[in-house]
């Protein structure tokens, strides 16, 4: 069966309340005749105005981050219970900025996999290469321990929540995107690792975003590999003239 393309925003820390709430409406107007499968994931601050004005639409809300305790004394952090109780479906977890920046270790992000996936909610599971990793030929390995330590423990009966995005850091933010050949060659050790951790059922079945620096200009080129199944988008998916065009690529 043929993967759906799966094409998300990250908005970071970016858009007060209102501007999220703008974003949002131009999006769910200009999307809703969109093939792919779409998510926007603001702030914590905007998930409930957004969350409004998404019901009803194509697009899917997701979070950025979540604590990996169900409840309890830990200052500022927020829990599946309250993403969901806001409709978020699917939150992004293991991004880079939370790894390199924050400090999350493969062994944090697995507890909130598993704690996401026990709750039903759907994970966009980041991986991917530092530029020092990259250079000492070292980002198959990386990515492939980031991958078992992430899903250490998930079975495959979860695997329909799971949506891995690749994401090599020197290519977030920086305006350099992996070409299409060295991003799809990693996503196909990506897969392959589902054959061996999992099924070749599973690997055929699981979608596998890229995320670097997606442009309208460059997204054609990256979806038109094999293994590359979607976008992970940061500052592209920051207005609609941008997201448009990425998310609706195939009609571009
Ligand atoms: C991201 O943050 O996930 C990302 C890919 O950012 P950008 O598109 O800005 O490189």
């Amino acid at each position: 069966m043929a993967r759906t393309p799966y094409m998300a925003g990250n908005w970071k820390m970016h858009k007060t309340v209102s501007e999220a709430r703008v974003l949002a409406s131009e999006l769910v107007s200009e999307l809703s005749g969109a093939s792919a499968k779409l998510m926007i994931a603001p702030p914590f601050t905007a998930l409930s105005a957004v969350s409004q004005v998404v019901s009803d639409s194509p697009i899917r809300l997701g979070a950025q981050n979540m604590a990996p305790e169900e409840s309890g004394a830990h200052t500022g952090e927020v829990s599946v219970a309250m993403l969901a109780d806001v409709g978020v479906e699917v939150v992004i977890l293991g991004h880079s900025e939370r790894r390199h920046v924050y400090g999350e270790t493969d062994e944090l992000i697995n507890r909130k996999v598993k704690l996401a996936l026990a709750h039903e909610m759907e994970v966009i599971l980041c991986v991917g290469e530092t530029l020092e990793e990259r250079e000492g030929d070292r980002a198959e390995t990386v990515v492939q321990e980031q991958l078992a330590a992430g899903l250490d423990g998930v079975g495959e009966d979860q695997l329909s929540l799971v949506t891995i995005a690749y994401e090599p850091v020197w290519a977030i933010g920086t305006g350099r995107t992996a070409t299409p050949e060295d991003a799809d060659a990693i996503h196909q050790i990506i897969r392959n690792r589902f054959s061996t951790m999992y099924s070749a059922q599973a690997a055929e079945n699981m979608v596998i975003q890229y995320g670097g620096s997606v442009k309208p200009n460059n997204i054609v080129g990256l979806m038109a590999k094999g293994n590359i199944d979607g976008a992970l988008v940061g500052g592209a998916s920051l207005k609609a003239e941008t997201f448009v065009p990425i998310a609706t690529y195939d009609r571009t």
